[in-house]
């Protein structure tokens, strides 16, 4: 399976199993990506068996936290109506509230695409959740009471105010077990190609030209990157966030 379609499992099953709370949620999230792959062959072709892994892990999902809504009608309705009986379309991996650009763009360095949205309506916000692959990131506590995210409808991780943005980062990172994976444009969140050298020459300041020589493209904007002093610090508080370490 290739790497886009693995983060397409990813991101269904993490937000699917987060609304659980599971004690192990990498570890769960792997064990399904695992299946996926492990029946994606010549036979059955990779959105097939998507389909049937993802559509299992949403029953499981749903009929638990029916059980647990233990019988309120207007929690049933969310849960059922919400949370999508297909599959959803790749999308971003979060979408972070109007407080949270600093951890969209940690996110996005670590490889995830974290959709930001300054001085949204909570309800916008709300409405982009519906039927997507998500997580809501917000600091927003009263957000969280709202039935549909209180119901687990809609799954959402309150991030603490209290942290400074990397403490936030950190936070994000442990509890949702995320793994480190090829780096994103920090700006939008697009994906990185490497591009050859001398196609983006005209791009490149003089000054940094004869230093370096791995460029990338993000697909989405089309910002020049290249690992400058910047990336070198990202790349040290990436480190501590990712103990394991990992290789550009
Ligand atoms: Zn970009």
């Amino acid at each position: 399976m290739n790497e886009t379609n693995l983060d397409h499992c990813e991101q269904i099953f993490r937000s699917l199993l987060w609304r659980l709370q599971p004690a192990e949620l990498a570890d769960a999230v792997e064990r399904r990506s695992a299946e996926v792959c492990g029946m994606a062959d010549g036979a059955t072709p990779w959105e097939a068996a998507l389909y049937i892994v993802s559509r299992r892990t949403r029953d499981e999902t749903v009929a638990e936290l029916l059980a647990r809504s233990a019988g309120k009608l207007r929690s049933r309705r969310l849960i059922e109506t919400t949370i999508a009986p297909l599959p959803p379309a790749a999308g971003p991996d979060f979408h972070c509230d109007a407080a949270l650009g600093g951890l969209a763009r940690w996110l996005r360095a670590a490889g995830y695409d974290a959709a930001y949205w300054p001085g949204i309506d909570d309800d916008d916000l709300l409405r982009k959740m519906i039927g997507s692959p998500a997580i809501l990131l917000t600091t927003d506590r009263r957000l969280c009471q709202r039935g549909v995210i209180a119901s687990r409808a809609i799954a959402a991780l309150l991030v603490s105010v209290e942290h400074k943005k990397r403490g936030q980062f950190a936070d994000v990172v442990a509890r949702l077990g995320l793994r480190r994976r090829s780096p994103r444009c920090m700006a939008c969140g697009g994906r990185l190609q490497a591009v050859a050298k001398e196609t983006v020459r005209d791009r490149i300041p003089p000054k940094t030209y004869p230093w370096r020589d791995d460029y990338y493209i993000c697909e989405s904007c089309d910002r020049l990157f290249w690992q400058g002093t910047h990336w070198q610090r990202v790349e040290a508080e990436l480190a501590q966030a990712f103990p394991g370490g990992f290789a550009f």
